[in-house]
C-alpha cells in the first residue's frame, strides 16, 4: 500500500467490512511466522538487500518501516483513503502539506484554525513568500471571495476549536476545485469514526495522532491521507525528504488505539451529549457550544456531515475571568490541561491558556469571552463529570 513494501494488508476494503472491524484488523495480518497476532515493533533502522539496489520493500527506516506501514494503511482504510502517511506529530504532517507550496502562492484558512497551525503559516512560511488569507470559514461566500488567482490551498478543521464552528466539508471543496485549488481538512476533532472529509469531495485528511486516534495521552504523531496517487507519491518524497517520521514504537502505539477507536468516541458523544445537556439548562452558564445541541448554529450541517457530534465541547461561564481560573482549577475528575482526545476528561480556560497569544479586544471579538471553558470529555461516568463541574462551580462561583 506504501513505501513499495510486500503487501501486508488485510481487510481494508472499505466496501467488504464496516467499520468497527477495520479499525481492529485492516493494514494488519498475523505475523507469517510465528503467528502473532499484533503488528511487531520494527526496532530496526536498516535492512539486508539481497543484491545491491535488491531490497524487499524496506531499505532504511526513514523510509520505511514495517510497522508505521501497517499504521499507514490501517489510517488509509479507516478514512475511506488509497493512501496514509504517518508523521512524528500532527505538525509534521501539516508541515508536508505546505511542502507542496512554492513561494508566491496563496493560502485561504480558517480565523480560528489551530494555534500551531497558524504559527507554521504566519511565522515560518510567510517568511517564504507564502501569503494567507484568514477568513470565518463557516461563511462559503467569504471563502469563494477570497480565493485568488494563485490560490493553491484551501486548508480547514471542523469543528473548530474552541467553539466548535462548523464548515460545509463538500461546499469549501466545491469553492476550492473552481478555483483549481486543493481542499485540506485536518479531521483531528471529529475523527474519521464520525466524518471521513474524502467522502465529501477534500482531497487530503491531516491528523494530530496525539488525540482520539491515539486515544491515551501517551504518544505524539501525525498522518496525512488521500485517494491521489501524485500527492501521496510527494508526501512519501517528504517524508523521506524531510525526516518527520515516527519510530516503530510510535506506530504501535497508535495502532493499538485505532482498535478501540469506535467504542471510545461512542463513549465520548454520549458523555458530551449528556453534559452538553445539562450545562445548557445549568442557571451558571450562558452559552454552550457543542454541535449536537439544535440551538448551534452548525448543527445542521454537523448532522449532515458527520455520524455524531464528537466529545468536544465549550460553555461560557457568567464569571470573570479569575473566578472562571478557579473553577477550572477546582475540577477533581476534569485535568487542568491542554490537549484533548484522551480516555480521561481535561478542561482548560482558552483566554490565559490556548488562546493567550491572542490581544483581548480581538479574543473578545471572536466570542472567546473570559469566562468561556473548554472541555475535552472523556469516557468517565457521566455523573461522576457532572458532578465534578457542579462542585467546581460552588467552591469557585458563589
Ligand atoms: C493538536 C493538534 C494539531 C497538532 O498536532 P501535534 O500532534 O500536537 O503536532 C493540529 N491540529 C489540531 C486540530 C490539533 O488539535
Amino acid at each position: 500500500m506504501t513505501c513499495g513494501a510486500a503487501d501486508p494488508v488485510v481487510m481494508d476494503d472499505d466496501d467488504a467490512f464496516r467499520f468497527e472491524t477495520r479499525s481492529i484488523h485492516a493494514g494488519q495480518a498475523p505475523d507469517e511466522e510465528t503467528g502473532a497476532l499484533m503488528t511487531p515493533i520494527h526496532a530496526n533502522s536498516t535492512y539486508e538487500q539481497d543484491a545491491p539496489g535488491e531490497h524487499r520493500g524496506y531499505e532504511y527506516s526513514r523510509t520505511g518501516n514495517p510497522t508505521r506501514t501497517d499504521l499507514e494503511a490501517n489510517l488509509a482504510s479507516l478514512e475511506g483513503g488509497e493512501y496514509g502517511r504517518a508523521f512524528s506529530s500532527g505538525m509534521g504532517a501539516i508541515n508536508t502539506v505546505l511542502n507542496l507550496l512554492e513561494s508566491g502562492d496563496h493560502v485561504v484558512t480558517g480565523e480560528d484554525v489551530y494555534g500551531g497551525t497558524h504559527r507554521i503559516f504566519t511565522q515560518v512560511y510567510e517568511g517564504y513568500d507564502v501569503e494567507f488569507t484568514f477568513v470565518d470559514m463557516t461563511d462559503v461566500d467569504e471563502i469563494d471571495a477570497a480565493m485568488q488567482a494563485n490560490t493553491e490551498l484551501l486548508w480547514l478543521e471542523t469543528p473548530t476549536n474552541p467553539l466548535m464552528s462548523v464548515v460545509d466539508i463538500a461546499a469549501a471543496s466545491d469553492v476550492a476545485h473552481d478555483h483549481g485549488a486543493l481542499c485540506a481538512i485536518d479531521n483531528t476533532f471529529a475523527t474519521p469514526y464520525l466524518q471521513r472529509p474524502l467522502e465529501h469531495g477534500a482531497d487530503i485528511v491531516s491528523h494530530s495522532l496525539t488525540k482520539y486516534l491515539g486515544g491515551h495521552s501517551d504518544v505524539v504523531g501525525g498522518a496525512l491521507v488521500t485517494d491521489d496517487a501524485d500527492l501521496d507519491e510527494q508526501f512519501g518524497f517528504y517524508q523521506n525528504a524531510v525526516g518527520a517520521t515516527p519510530g516503530p514504537f510510535d506506530c504501535f502505539l497508535v495502532l493499538r488505539g485505532t482498535k478501540s477507536l469506535p467504542v471510545r468516541m461512542d463513549r465520548h458523544c454520549e458523555n458530551a451529549r449528556q453534559l452538553a445537556a445539562w450545562l445548557d439548562d445549568h442557571d451558571r452558564v450562558d452559552t454552550v457550544y457543542y454541535p449536537g445541541l439544535e440551538s448551534h448554529p452548525g448543527h445542521e450541517v454537523a448532522a449532515r456531515q458527520m455520524d455524531d457530534f464528537g466529545g468536544m465541547l465549550s460553555f461560557e461561564l457568567d464569571a470573570t475571568l479569575e473566578a472562571a481560573s478557579e473553577f477550572v482549577s477546582a475540577t477533581q475528575v476534569f485535568t487542568l490541561a491542554e490537549s484533548l482526545g484522551g480516555v480521561e476528561s481535561l478542561i482548560e480556560q482558552p483566554a490565559p491558556m490556548t488562546h493567550a497569544a491572542i490581544p483581548r479586544e480581538e479574543r473578545l471579538e471572536a466570542g472567546l469571552t473570559d469566562g468561556l471553558v473548554r472541555a475535552s470529555v472523556g469516557i468517565e461516568h457521566v455523573d461522576d463529570l457532572k458532578a465534578d463541574v457542579q462542585q467546581a462551580m460552588e467552591y469557585a462561583l458563589d
